[in-house]
């Protein structure tokens, strides 16, 4: 049987990664099958067997994306404070297999309820998962970028095959199939964190202190457990209910920036300019991700009725390709990109994380101008090339590339131990906003009437496009202005 490694001995690791980088690489994998096979279903499914109007399923959609993101702000907050990573990734395991499970017994009936678990269960693994990423690693171990860019990787492995696979299972024979493929998928990534979590060590075990009796406070861990099953109930009918959603998201956001200022007033002055050089990432990253998450609301909407089936003469389904391609070309170019920075590093010419992030909205805005040029090769109904939105997918990921892994990263360095759960989960919370924006967005771009034309929703959807890429293209231009100034708050940190 393998020893238990100190933290010392793990993170002393030879060689490019840590062998437990790849278990948690897997695990990612898996559960990202999951999510993003479910992600890739919702809009779909509400219009075509939910029967509801595009724009209210836009709403839809994004309430249950904003509510997954916000509670990954809960799961790395309980996380930090009681249950620690790994009890956290096994409980949120636990919930989005039934989740699941729920939905593939049936989708129709118990639709809202099966997400509900979904969303509390991904809020207990997501943050936590990619925070034990960076706990492999000495703080100024210059191999942590690496471990996230392959990290990321398994995450777009899992999103490319879930979001191919369960689109087009469901489509072609069943909605239940396709959920069940889901929650088996969950299983094994479960399965596959709980064989190898020996080998994290110390890493992730319960924060609570044992009594001078031996007792930890184990009651503080049932009633996490108690009250997130407590929540589903209310997280339903907010869902179901998108204007409890407006609320929610109203009152989460101001409340957790409180809370974050308050512990803020803990560390030292040098401590506090790091995090607040990381909340202004958190910021920009809440209007990247409502323009990058249009992709599974207005764009598979766009993509179910608006698009050709083939790519480069291959013939493809056009949701299939919607929910597939970024990761697709995450996968090739994540390393490519990561082999660019070393050797521009090597030149003294790497940008900076800020000025990366810039460039981040300025592959958006060039993405959203393509999406909206694909007006210009529509046929008379309306149909246009699913080249030329493959095209605009293989811009937008070298955007995501330059904010989303470097994002993970920039969290774990910026953030002292004790809150490091939590900034991840203000990470994933600015996603959260995201996606809530995305879906207001995409309701805005949607026509409501069921008798509007392909061609009326092509024009509508992709003068929305072009909004976009306007608002893209500012964002990058100051984000690029004010990098000198987030530099002298983030101090020694690249
Ligand atoms: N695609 C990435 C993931 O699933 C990032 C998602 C996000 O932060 N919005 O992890």
């Amino acid at each position: 049987m393998q020893e238990t490694q100190s933290l010392e001995q793990i993170q002393s690791f030879t060689g490019k990664y840590p062998k437990q980088l790849w278990y948690l690489f897997f695990s990612e994998m898996w559960e990202r099958f999951c999510f993003y096979g479910m992600r890739g279903m919702l809009t779909v499914f509400m219009v075509s067997q939910l029967m509801m109007k595009d724009d209210v399923a836009n709403l839809q959609y994004g309430a249950t994306q904003a509510f997954v993101y916000a509670f990954t702000f809960i799961g790395g907050l309980f996380a930090d404070k009681i249950l620690g990573f790994r009890k956290s990734l096994f409980w949120g395991g636990i919930l989005m297999i039934t989740g699941s499970c729920i939905l593939a017994f049936d989708p129709h009936q118990y639709f809202f309820l099966g997400l509900s678990f979904s969303i509390i269960g991904t809020g207990f693994f997501k943050p936590n998962i990619s925070t034990m990423v960076g706990t492999l690693y000495k703080t100024n171990d210059s191999r942590r970028d690496a471990g996230f860019s392959l990290f990321y990787s398994g995450i777009n492995v899992g999103a490319l095959l879930g979001g191919y696979a369960c689109i087009t299972i469901a489509k072609s024979y069943s909605w239940n199939l396709a959920f069940g493929l889901a929650a088996i998928v969950m299983t094994i990534s479960l399965l596959t964190f709980v064989f190898t979590q020996r080998s994290l060590g110390p890493i992730g075990l319960s924060p609570l202190k044992t009594d001078e009796n031996g007792n930890t406070k184990k009651w503080y861990e049932y009633w996490v457990y108690l009250g997130s099953l407590l929540l589903i109930p209310i997280i339903m009918v907010m869902v179901a209910k998108t204007e409890y959603t407006d609320y929610f998201m109203y009152t989460i956001g101001p409340c957790t920036l409180i809370y974050i200022f308050y512990e803020m007033t803990k560390f030292s002055k040098a401590e506090q300019k790091k995090l607040l050089a990381a909340l202004v990432f958190i910021v920009f990253s809440i209007l990247f991700w409502a323009f990058f998450e249009q992709s599974g609301g207005s764009l598979s909407l766009f993509a179910a009725g608006n698009l050709t089936d083939t790519v480069l003469g291959v013939k493809l389904d056009p949701n299939g390709v919607n929910n597939a391609a970024n990761s697709l070309f995450v996968i090739i170019f994540a390393p490519l990109l990561g082999l660019l920075w070393v050797w521009m590093s090597a030149k003294k010419a790497e940008p900076n994380t800020v000025v990366k992030f810039g460039l981040g909205f300025l592959f958006l805005a060039l993405a959203f101008y393509v999406f909206y040029s694909t007006r210009f090769f529509a046929n008379e109904q309306g149909v246009t090339s699913l080249d030329i939105f493959t095209l605009a997918y293989f811009i937008i990921t070298f955007g995501e590339l330059c904010l989303s892994p470097i994002g993970l990263s920039i969290m774990t360095k910026l953030s002292p131990k004790p809150l490091q759960g939590v900034m991840m989960g203000m990470w994933f919370l600015a996603s959260a906003y995201g996606q809530y924006v995305a879906g207001i967005l995409g309701a805005g771009m949607s026509l409501a009437s069921d008798n509007a034309s392909l061609t009326e929703k092509l024009i509508a959807y992709t003068d929305g496009y072009k909004q976009l890429a306007i608002y893209a293209l500012i964002a990058g231009i100051v984000m690029i202005a004010i990098s000198p100034m987030v530099k002298k708050l983030m101090q020694e940190v690249k």
